[in-house]
């Protein structure tokens, strides 16, 4: 792994550490409280949502000039680590504030990002971020949905599938087809009151189960010029560059289910007692515990790294992210399914956190790219 001439791999400042605290008891004292019935009822927790903004935790993505907290990725990964902690379809509200903007952060003109990034910074605004479709996920060059140029419009046509947000988004970064024989893609911004946009199905969840997922459609939706992002022939390139950094998101949202379900199976083994003595003290569950600890704290640390490469912009990004996702993101279904084996039969049920942990582990295997497609990833930067 190379490291910029000089930095040290990462460093969290006081200011960070103070940030965590606050968000940290946020998360213990009001999101915990409504984790539970946030899961059962698989309904977008609208006052989780206001609670992140009015902390200015919907800010963390967002540049101070656009009225964010300037804090970088290191930071936003360490909040959204410890909202996954204890909620995972709420730290969902804050990675597709970072998704769905992300484009136009790092792709749009001066005009979008001042009609729309200070309203996503107060938590005003809702994003999403529409790259996969039915027949498209992991090879979204092979995407069907079309955007024909009009005079001074766009034309968007087709199905998106599998978006985060759906429904609740107040604008979706749709990226379609411009040219297919040539396999050129454009990133447009359409908003959720446009003729001809529906939101279209909802899906039922294994986990993440406060976080809508849906399939919008778009009839001959009309959008004009300055919806477009960056060149219409790149947007696959503006996508896959804003993969590479959130897949960041995945990563934290692993590391803190990990810590989470490694926390509530500690002190559950200190409590539970069989042949006389708490289960923590028979080395058969002490050791899983120790497994547990270790592998959540390698995965935090590559997680870490990884994002204080983002904020330095280091060449070898991709490797160092995707190697983040693909590690965190396993550990986090590793360790929750032990946890779920510590707890017994406890484990297996809803009354107790670690199944839903469990349930939620396995989206971050899957999404920003899956694992898989994290070790093409990985295995090109080393050819
Ligand atoms: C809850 C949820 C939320 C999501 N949110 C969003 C969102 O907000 N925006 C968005 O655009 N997308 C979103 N996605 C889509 C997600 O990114 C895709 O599901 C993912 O990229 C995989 O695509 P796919 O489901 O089509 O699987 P496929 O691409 O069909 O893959 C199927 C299997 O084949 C493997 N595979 C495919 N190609 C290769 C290869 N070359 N080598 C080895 N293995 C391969 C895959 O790893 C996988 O195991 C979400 C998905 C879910 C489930």
């Amino acid at each position: 792994m190379t490291t910029a001439a000089g930095a040290s791999a990462y460093e969290i400042p006081q200011e960070f550490a103070d940030f965590r605290e606050t968000i940290r008891q946020i998360a213990q004292e009001k999101i915990a409280p409504r984790a539970h019935d946030i899961d059962a009822s698989a309904e977008y927790p609208w006052d989780i949502r206001e609670l992140l903004a009015e902390n200015d935790i919907l800010g963390l993505p967002f540049e101070a000039e656009y009225g964010g907290t300037g804090t970088g990725t290191l930071m936003l990964s360490i909040a959204t680590e410890e909202i996954a902690k204890v909620c995972a379809s709420s730290s969902l509200i804050l990675m597709v504030q970072d998704l769905g903007t992300l484009p136009i952060q790092l792709f749009g003109s001066d005009e979008q990002k001042e009609r729309f990034l200070p309203r996503c910074a107060t938590g005003e605004l809702s994003p999403a971020f529409a790259l996969s479709e039915p027949e498209a996920g992991s090879d979204p060059a092979s995407m069907r949905t079309t955007a024909v140029q009009d005079g001074d419009e766009w034309v968007l046509n087709g199905t998106k599938n599998w978006i985060t947000n759906a429904g609740i988004a107040d604008f979706y970064v749709v990226m379609a087809s411009t040219d297919r024989e040539n396999r050129r893609i454009g990133a447009f911004i359409v908003e959720k009151d446009r003729d001809g946009f529906s939101v279209g199905k909802l899906e039922k969840k294994m986990g993440i189960k406060g976080s809508p997922t849906g399939s919008p459609v778009f009839e001959d939706v009309r959008i004009p010029d300055a919806n477009v992002i960056g060149d219409p022939e790149k947007g696959l390139g503006l996508a896959l560059g804003v993969l590479q950094r959130t897949r960041l998101g995945a990563a934290a949202q692993a590391v803190g289910l990990a810590q989470g379900a490694t926390d509530y199976a500690n002190a559950y083994a200190k409590e539970r007692i069989t042949f006389g003595k708490p289960i923590h003290e028979h080395q058969g569950v002490a050791f899983k515990l120790a497994d547990m600890e270790a592998r959540t704290a390698a995965a935090r640390e590559l997680t870490y790294r990884a994002s204080a490469a983002a904020d330095r912009d280091e060449a070898d990004l991709a490797k160092l992210t995707s190697m983040a996702k693909l590690i965190a993101s396993d550990v986090a279904m590793w360790v929750t399914t032990q946890a779920v084996q510590v707890l017994g039969g406890y484990g297996y049920v809803s009354e107790y956190p670690v199944e839903r942990m469990m349930r939620d582990a396995k989206i971050t295997q899957i999404y920003e790219g899956t694992n898989e497609i994290q070790r093409i990833v990985i295995s090109r930067a080393m050819a």
